[in-house]
């Protein structure tokens, strides 16, 4: 049975991020269907639809071509042909081509079925264990050091959990740059190959995250990144007197947090929360 609906659809069609399994019976039926496929790369895409004996006619369709062919896509759509939006993986728009194109559709009332697949910043997020309720994605760092860090220095009080892509080229220099940015302390979640044979997701704090990433060269040179970081929690005001603070000052210059909490917690009968909360506010930068 065919799932196409009626004629002039775009559909949008994600695929796999690594493991080819991730693509939905779906989407395999639109791309068998359509009339034609829109592909960021074509060697690419082929690889997939061999895969899955799927036989169409490709064009290309990428950062370098998307203003030319969208009229040509326009016209076919509007002559009723139907078109699968696809990317080299993932969602297709997801910091991928297509925006323009899609708004077209929008303005001349061109119908648009997308449909439901991967994407790294979703599955990424799912995985990471830090708060899901409110999240901002923000896509690629920018690679110019000022542009990235007037980025991050104006998402320090971001209280959403916050989405990055990151290349395996800039990852030291951006973790180095949050950490300056946002704070040694705060939570961040790594989750690199996602799906493919060297998958892992790695949480810690942003200090010892830069220390994870250097130990194993592959970690930097090569794969595929995601960067979660955790949202700014604003502290409620904490009323501590001076002597506990001198107190803690003391012992943190020569002991571990653990430790100078532990100790000034025992000495002035106070909450060990309240003195990590006192800690994690001074520590961060
Ligand atoms: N449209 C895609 C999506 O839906 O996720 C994103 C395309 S963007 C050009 C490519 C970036 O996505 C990579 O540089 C990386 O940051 C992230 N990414 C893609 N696949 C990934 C994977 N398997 N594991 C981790 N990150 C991945």
């Amino acid at each position: 049975m065919s799932l196409l609906k009626k004629t002039g659809i775009l559909y949008i069609v994600p695929t796999p991020i690594g493991n080819l399994f991730d693509i939905t019976y779906r989407a395999l039926q639109i791309l068998k269907e359509v009339d034609l496929i829109a592909c960021e790369n074509i060697k690419h895409t082929n690889i997939l639809l061999k895969y899955f004996k799927i036989k169409n006619t490709l064009t290309s369709f990428n950062k370098n071509n998307e203003v030319q062919k969208n009229n040509d896509l326009i016209k076919k759509l509007k002559k009723g042909n139907t078109i699968a939006l696809v990317s080299s993986a993932g969602t297709p728009v997801i910091n991928d081509p297509g925006y323009l194109l899609i708004k077209q559709c929008h303005v001349l009332n061109i119908q648009i079925i997308p449909l439901p697949g991967p994407c790294a910043a979703i599955t990424a997020l799912s995985a990471s264990g830090i708060s899901t309720h409110r999240f901002c994605y923000e896509g690629f760092l920018p690679s110019k050091k000022k542009s990235r860090c007037d980025l991050l220095h104006s998402l320090k009080k971001e209280k959403r959990t916050m989405i990055f892509y990151e290349s395996k080229h800039r990852i030291i220099e951006s973790i180095k740059d949050i950490i300056n940015e946002i704070g040694k302390n705060r939570h961040i979640v790594i989750a690199r190959e996602i799906t493919k044979k060297w998958e892992i997701i790695y949480g810690n704090k942003a200090e010892l995250i830069l220390s994870w990433i250097k130990e194993d060269q592959n970690r930097y040179n090569k794969g595929e990144n995601v960067i979660i970081i955790d949202g700014y929690k604003e502290l409620k005001n904490i009323n501590i007197s001076e002597k506990i603070i001198n107190t803690f000052t003391i012992l943190r210059n020569i002991l571990s947090l653990k430790q100078s909490v532990f100790i000034t917690s025992k000495i002035h009968k106070i909450n060990k929360n309240i003195l990590y909360q006192y800690a994690i506010k001074k520590e961060e930068k």
